[in-house]
């Protein structure tokens, strides 16, 4: 959301995207609401042409409850890959502080997994308290559940709310080895700076 209002300021024609697994929380599609509203622009909307139904056929029911890896290869990481073909670069809000396999995260990295594009990190050394200091001095629009113990959210049955002292990315993937969907593989920098 901070790379979304940072953009509108900046008043440039950047596509604005979101993975639309079909199982997002009600909270989420009301903030992509509130982004149309707010900026005037139409996020696009990617993902796969697999319904959860022929998902289900094919995989078995409920496939995010036994191979998470593979609900998120079909759901998250294909269709990303798939639609970033078209573009040179894209912009993540991925920060070092999230979690300590991001913690050497570059500002520009080559991103060979989603086909061989440049990968930008504008707020890798921004804190979570710079977040929320942005997001409170602009007025900027969040996820509603990021007041109810979601520091991180994903999809609605993969995401649960965190303990106090837990880690903020302990709500994924509750009961799974698991702590990246696989559209953020760590892979080699190309420039680094700070
Ligand atoms: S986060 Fe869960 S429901 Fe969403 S794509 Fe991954 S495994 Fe499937």
């Amino acid at each position: 959301m901070v790379l979304i209002d940072l953009l509108a300021e900046s008043k440039r024609n950047v596509p604005v995207y979101y993975l639309d697994t079909d199982l997002l929380f009600p909270e989420t599609y009301a903030l992509i609401e509130r982004v149309r509203e707010r900026y005037g622009i139409e996020p696009v909307a990617v993902r796969t042409e697999l319904t959860l139904d022929a998902q289900a056929r094919l995989h078995g029911e409920a496939l995010w409850a036994r191979d998470p890896d593979q609900c998120c290869a079909l759901r998250k990481v294909a269709p990303q890959r798939a639609f970033l073909a078209r573009y040179g670069a894209w912009i993540t809000g991925l920060r070092r502080d999230q979690s300590d396999a991001r913690k050497e995260l570059p500002f520009i990295e080559w991103d060979a997994s989603s086909g061989g594009l440049a990968k930008i990190n504008p707020l890798a050394d921004w804190s979570e308290q710079d977040v929320w200091d942005y997001v409170v001095a602009h007025d900027v629009p969040y996820n509603a559940l990021h007041d109810r113990a979601f520091p991180s959210v994903g999809c609605l049955p993969c995401t649960r709310h965190v303990l106090p002292g837990e880690d903020p990315r302990a709500g994924r993937w509750p009961g799974f080895d698991k702590t990246e969907c696989g559209i953020h593989p760590v892979s080699p920098a190309v420039e680094r700076s700070s």
